[in-house]
């Protein structure tokens, strides 16, 4: 069995530069604390809370004058004032894509837009973003949730940054039908982007798929979708590496190998390793050569 790796596995920009910051204020300090899940990956938290990062529930479970990190999604506007006048010493690693989010949305607000901020409402991101911004904000989901837009109205619309391009663009062309001034900044980060197309190229040359991410990882979750609807059942989605069943590849010529935006390195590095031991072969030049299927999406 050939195993073809997709180009993009492994962290993010954004969590890779979060999990660095961590892992050096945890090299010079006993214990750092984080309101909720640093990364959605329950091995890496593991790892990390043996070096002293303490998970808690809610901002008031950080004990005043501590040392706490804000995850890379960000964290809301009450929860940092919270923070800090508990004295708590923040260190930010909020994804700079984040950021663009709420700095975007804001300025249209200031331009006298009401903002439209297409995402899930209950993700950490939507949550932090929208309790920054101070103006006409909604969130919206589906084109039932545009009823509210007069003709006349200026509306913008923004990203979370981990939706998918094109269910962004379909909401773009739903809002612009509705009213007459439409600003629109996409805002979905080039990692997911690129994650998403990588994963429709190793499709196309895979017999089955096997992705590598938490069970609560939203990014992960949609891309073992993706896969479904083109590989069906021959997609695997685990979160651990003992998951692996060898039974799963027999008569599988061709493996596709992903992961999610929170799978570490030394996690895919454990699951080539069983892979090898069921017979696979990494093959560097499956990735280059021609589509097996070709794949309309
Ligand atoms: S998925 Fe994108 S926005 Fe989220 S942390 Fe990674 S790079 Fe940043």
């Amino acid at each position: 069995m050939k195993i073809i790796v997709s180009p993009e596995i492994g962290f993010c920009f954004g969590v890779k530069r979060a999990v660095n910051m961590v892992e050096k204020l945890l090299s010079e300090l006993e214990e750092v604390y984080v309101v909720g899940s640093l990364i959605h990956n329950s091995l890496e938290m593991e790892r990390l809370r043996h070096k002293g990062l303490i998970s808690v529930k809610s901002a008031e479970d950080v004990p005043a004058g501590s040392i706490a990190v804000v995850r890379s999604h960000g964290l809301k506007k009450e929860e940092i004032g919270l923070l800090i006048k508990n004295k708590v010493k923040l260190i930010d690693t909020t994804c700079p894509f984040v950021k663009r989010v709420k700095s975007e949305a804001q300025r249209m607000l200031e331009k006298g837009y009401k903002v439209l901020l297409y995402g899930d409402p209950e993700h950490p991101e939507v949550q932090s973003v929208t309790s920054y911004l101070e103006g006409e904000v909604l969130v919206v989901r589906e084109e039932g949730d545009l009823d509210f837009i007069s003709i006349f109205d200026k509306i913008g619309l923004v990203s979370q940054t981990t939706q998918e391009l094109d269910a962004f663009i379909k909401m773009a062309i739903a809002v612009s039908r509705r009213a007459r001034e439409v600003r629109i900044v996409n805002t979905i980060c080039d990692a997911t982007v690129r994650r998403r197309r990588a994963l429709m190229d190793l499709i196309s040359r895979s017999d089955a798929l096997l992705i590598v991410g938490g069970k609560n990882s939203a990014n992960t979750g949609k891309l073992a979708s993706l896969s479904k609807k083109y590989l069906g059942e021959k997609t695997y989605h685990i979160e651990f590496p003992k998951e692996i069943s060898r039974g799963w590849f027999e008569g599988i010529e061709r493996l596709g190998l992903a992961s999610g935006a929170s799978t570490p390195d030394w996690q895919i590095g454990v699951v080539l390793a069983i892979l090898k031991k069921y017979g696979g072969e990494v093959c560097n030049e499956c990735g280059s050569d021609k589509r097996r299927y070709s794949l309309s999406h």
